[in-house]
């Protein structure tokens, strides 16, 4: 059992990402972004330049590059990219490294089904798409990058991202049947980050008493 791991999968907009970062915030973990990876190794392929020196040496930016990965643009093809088994075995391996090494809640798509099948805490968040939409053009708003995407472009993203991520072969976008599912269409961020604190909590208080009465 990975006792010091926790799940949160889910698809875009149901608040993964926000929930993950206050739990973590909450309980002194570390927060690990799975998606962030995908995006990285996307905007990479779409966007890098390889280029060699008079040495034969690779040339790549090293440039932070956060922005640059939550452009719609990157959002219309990642899904393509997430779906190259190479791709997925080589960031899943980086998760594990990562994660083994401190306490930490990761968010993304396969983390209870597959980077950590025996996390300790496993959520699945879900939203409906009319929520999911309007949260999403929110965030492209107030960070600038909203150009000429509307309330039914981004659903239209949503939709097929989320139809690509269910529906390909390697490690798809699944409820793991043990996590707690938490539909967040009518939550606030707080709620959402106290259901998932409170279950953790409960299941922390859980062990303790059990180990106590096996030990007593
Ligand atoms: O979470 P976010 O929307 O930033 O993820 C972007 C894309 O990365 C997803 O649509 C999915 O294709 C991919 N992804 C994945 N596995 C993860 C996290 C993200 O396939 N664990």
């Amino acid at each position: 059992m990975a006792q010091n791991i926790i799940a949160i999968d889910g698809p875009s907009g149901t608040g993964k990402s926000t929930t993950a970062k206050m739990v973590a915030g909450e309980l002194g973990y570390t927060y690990l972004d799975t998606g962030a990876m995908y995006r990285a190794i996307t905007w990479v392929l779409e966007n890098t330049k390889i280029s060699f020196d008079k040495n034969n040496q690779v040339l790549i930016n090293g440039e932070n590059r956060e922005s640059e990965i939550r452009d719609p643009k990157i959002s219309a093809v990642v899904s393509k990219y997430s779906a190259i088994p190479a791709i997925r075995e080589a960031l899943t391996a980086q998760q594990r490294e990562i994660a083994s090494a401190q306490p930490c809640v990761l968010d993304g798509r396969d983390i209870g089904t597959v980077v950590f099948p025996n996390a300790k805490h496993k959520f699945f968040l879900t939203a409906d798409y009319k929520t999911r939409a309007a949260r999403r053009l929110l965030e492209l708003q107030n960070a600038g990058k909203a150009g000429g995407e509307t309330q039914e472009s981004v659903e239209k993203n949503l939709r097929a991202r989320d139809e690509a991520d269910s529906t390909r072969e390697v490690a798809p976008l699944v409820k793991a049947q043990d996590a707690i599912e938490i539909d967040t269409s009518h939550l606030t961020i707080q709620e959402q980050v106290q259901k998932v604190l409170q279950s953790v909590g409960e299941v922390a208080r859980c062990n303790n008493s059990l180990n106590a009465t096996h030990k007593g």
